[in-house]
C-alpha cells in the first residue's frame, strides 16, 4: 500500500496551499483532486492584502503580469460613494486560472505529488480509496469545498450556518476604469467589479433572489452597464453559492479541514482564499509538532474578524435603511472607511477602529 504523511482532498486554492505549506515543513504530501488544472470557478477574483501576505508567508509571490493590483475599496449605492484606501500596499485582481497554476507550479516545486482526475472514495482511520487503490496517512486533510464529503464523513458537520446567496461571475475585456474594487449596492443584490488585468474586468453578482441572474440585474445598475457597453463579455458566467457557515470543530483525531470545508464567510467580503491560505499555515504548524489541536485554536482565532465583517455586510445587505445609512454617514465621514477597511485587509489598528466604530455608529443612529 503506498503511504503519505499528508493525504489532502481537493485541489482548489485550500488543498494546493495547504500541500504547499506542509511539505516546507518536511511532511510527505499526496494532494487528490477530480478534475483537472488549471480549475476555474466563480469568484470575485480579488485577493486583498492580508491575502497577498499570506500568499508571500508560503513562499508564493505573484508577478505584476499576473493580473491587476488595486489600492482600495469603493462602495457605490443609494446616491453615495465613498472610497477607502487600503493602509499597506494593495491588492491584486487575478484571475482564477492563473492563481490556480501558479499555486500548482509552487506545490509541484515544493514536491507535493498532485493527482489530477481522481478523488477520494472512502476513508477508514489510517487510510482511504483513490478510486479501488487504497492508500496510508498520517492525517486526512478536506480541502474538499463548501458542501465537503470529508467533512460529512468526520461528523464534523455541527456548527452555525448563517445562509447561502447565489453568487455569478463574468470577465469582461475591457480596461479597468477604477484602481478600487468596486462595490455597488442594489435591491436584495450587490454588483463587484475587481480589475484582474490591463485588458480585463471581473463582474461578480451576489444576491438572496434565486431568480435573478447577472444581465438582468445590470439593469439596477445603468451606470456599470453603460461602461460595459464598450466592452465584450469573455465566455458563459458562471455560478456557485456563496455560503456562510461556521463550525464547531475543524479538527477530529487525525482528519482536519481547510478551506471553504471547514466553513465559509459571505463572499461579499472577499475573504475566502485568504482565510484559507492562513490556515494552511497554521496547519502546517500544527502538523509539525504532531498537535493538531493547536489548528483548531488557530482557525477560530482566523475567522474572528472576516466574521465580524460578514455580519456587518450581511446587515447591510438585508436591510435598506441600514444600507442607505451606512453608505450616507460614510460618503459624509469619509475618513472612517479606511480604518474599517484596515480590519477587512487584516490590518487592524485597534484604537482607530474603535474610535471609528463608535463615530460610525452614532451617525447611523441619527441619520
Ligand atoms: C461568487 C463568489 C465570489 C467570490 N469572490 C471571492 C473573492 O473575490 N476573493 C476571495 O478571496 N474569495 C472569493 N470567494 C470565495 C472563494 O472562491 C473560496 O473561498 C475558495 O474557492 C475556497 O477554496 P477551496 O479550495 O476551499 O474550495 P474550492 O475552490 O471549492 O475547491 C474545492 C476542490 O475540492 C474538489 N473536491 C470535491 N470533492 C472531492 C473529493 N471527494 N476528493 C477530492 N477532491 C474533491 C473540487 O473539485 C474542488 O476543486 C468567492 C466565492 C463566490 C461563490
Amino acid at each position: 500500500m503506498k503511504t503519505t504523511d499528508l493525504l489532502i482532498a481537493g485541489g482548489g486554492p485550500a488543498g494546493l496551499a495547504a500541500a504547499i505549506a506542509a511539505r516546507r515543513k518536511g511532511l510527505q504530501v499526496t494532494l487528490v483532486e477530480p478534475t483537472r488544472p488549471p480549475i476555474d470557478k466563480a469568484c470575485g477574483e480579488g485577493l486583498m492584502p492580508d491575502a497577498l501576505d499570506a500568499l508571500a508567508r508560503l513562499g508564493v509571490q505573484l508577478e505584476p503580469t499576473d493580473g491587476s493590483p488595486f489600492r482600495g475599496i469603493r462602495f457605490l449605492g443609494h446616491g453615495a460613494s465613498v472610497d477607502g484606501r487600503f493602509l499597506n500596499g494593495g491588492g491584486m485582481g487575478v484571475r482564477r486560472t492563473r492563481l490556480h497554476s501558479v499555486l500548482r507550479e509552487h506545490a509541484e516545486a515544493e514536491g507535493a505529488v498532485l493527482r489530477w482526475g481522481s478523488r477520494v472514495t472512502a476513508i477508514e482511520k489510517r487510510h482511504a480509496f483513490i478510486a479501488c487503490e487504497p492508500i496510508a496517512f498520517r492525517y486526512l486533510l478536506g480541502a474538499d469545498g463548501s458542501s465537503s464529503t470529508i467533512r460529512r464523513w468526520a461528523g464534523l458537520e455541527r456548527g452555525s450556518y448563517k445562509g447561502s446567496r447565489l453568487g455569478f461571475r463574468r470577465q469582461y475585456s475591457i480596461a479597468p476604469w477604477s484602481d478600487c474594487v468596486e462595490v455597488h449596492w442594489g435591491p436584495q443584490c450587490q454588483l463587484y467589479i475587481t480589475p484582474i488585468g490591463s485588458d480585463r474586468i471581473c463582474i461578480a453578482l451576489l444576491t438572496r433572489r434565486t431568480d435573478l441572474r447577472l444581465d438582468q440585474a445590470l439593469k439596477f445598475f445603468p451606470e456599470v452597464a453603460a461602461r460595459l457597453g464598450s466592452g465584450s463579455p469573455i465566455g458563459l458566467p458562471r455560478g456557485a453559492n456563496s455560503v456562510f457557515r461556521r463550525l464547531n470543530r475543524v479538527v477530529k483525531e487525525n482528519i482536519a479541514l481547510v478551506g471553504d470545508a471547514s466553513g465559509s464567510v459571505d463572499a461579499i467580503t472577499g475573504e475566502g482564499m485568504c482565510l484559507s491560505f492562513r490556515q494552511a499555515t497554521a496547519l502546517a504548524e500544527a502538523l509539525s509538532k504532531d498537535r493538531l489541536q493547536e489548528y483548531q485554536e488557530a482557525h477560530s482565532r482566523i475567522r474572528s474578524a472576516p466574521d465580524r465583517i460578514a455580519w456587518l455586510l450581511l446587515k447591510m445587505d438585508r436591510s435598506e435603511l441600514v444600507c442607505r445609512r451606512a453608505l450616507q454617514s460614510l460618503s459624509r465621514q469619509p475618513e472612517f472607511f479606511t480604518p474599517l477597511l484596515a480590519l477587512h485587509a487584516g490590518e487592524p489598528s485597534r484604537a482607530v477602529l474603535a474610535g471609528a466604530m463608535c463615530s460610525l455608529g452614532w451617525s447611523l443612529l441619527t441619520a
